[in-house]
């Protein structure tokens, strides 16, 4: 079980999340931030601090965005398990349910 970030964080990445995970599994791609599915901790600090309520853990993840699920973990499928998300940067692509969404902004 892991948590996952949803559409609300697309275009916004204020990254107020990344600050409060104790294990830097919160990945910055480019209009979207991942949690990696196999280094969370399900440690929940993370979920409360995110301004637009984008994080949910996986079984409370609302039927409108369930792809949000996968595309948190396809998101890894040529990233491995880094270890740690400052060493990698921000990774200058997203997955494809991300990169074909509108601009979110307001
Ligand atoms: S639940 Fe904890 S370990 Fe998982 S991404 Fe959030 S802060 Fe990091
Ligand atoms: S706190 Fe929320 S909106 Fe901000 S980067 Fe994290 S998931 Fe995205």
């Amino acid at each position: 079980m892991t948590y996952v970030i949803a559409q609300p964080c697309v275009d916004v990445l204020d990254k107020a999340c990344i600050d409060e995970c104790p294990v830097d599994c919160i990945y910055e791609g480019d209009r979207m931030l991942y949690i990696h599915p196999d280094e969370c901790v399900d440690c929940g600090a993370c979920e409360p601090v995110c301004p637009v309520e984008a994080i949910y853990y996986e079984d409370d993840l609302p039927e409108q965005w369930s792809d949000f699920y996968k595309a948190n973990v396809d998101f890894f499928d040529d990233l491995g398990s880094p270890g740690g998300a400052s060493k990698v940067g921000k990774i200058d692509r997203d997955h494809p349910l991300v990169a074909k969404l509108p601009p979110q902004a307001e």
